[in-house]
């Protein structure tokens, strides 16, 4: 999961040794599911090396959407409700959709 404080968020692949999290500017491939129809949850993020291209690569495909993406983290800051404002939380920028995996395919 992404480190709010930091800003930075390891890639699933390289595990979350120092050194190996991914920043602002870095240009990640990341897996989300769209749970329950509600928001989507990024499920796993990738570094350049580690690029995947289909949604069943990256995690099981379930009765709900899914998709692949290439994005470029960006230190957009999040707010969060509950304990306020994080400056460097990161988001995704430029997003570009690789793979995509609808609903009834997990039937
Ligand atoms: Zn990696």
């Amino acid at each position: 999961m992404p480190d709010y404080e930091r800003g930075k968020v390891p890639c699933t692949r390289c595990g979350s040794a120092e050194g190996t999290a991914l920043a602002a500017g870095d240009r990640v491939t990341v897996a989300l599911r769209n749970y329950e129809g509600h928001t989507w949850e990024p499920v796993a993020v990738y570094c350049r090396s580690h690029d995947v291209e289909r949604v069943a690569d990256t995690m099981d495909v379930l009765a709900e959407e899914q998709v692949v993406i290439a994005a470029t983290l960006e230190a957009t800051g999040y707010l969060d409700p509950l304990s306020g404002y994080h400056p460097n939380a990161l988001s995704f920028g430029g997003v570009e959709l690789i793979d995509y995996s609808p609903a009834k395919d997990g039937y």
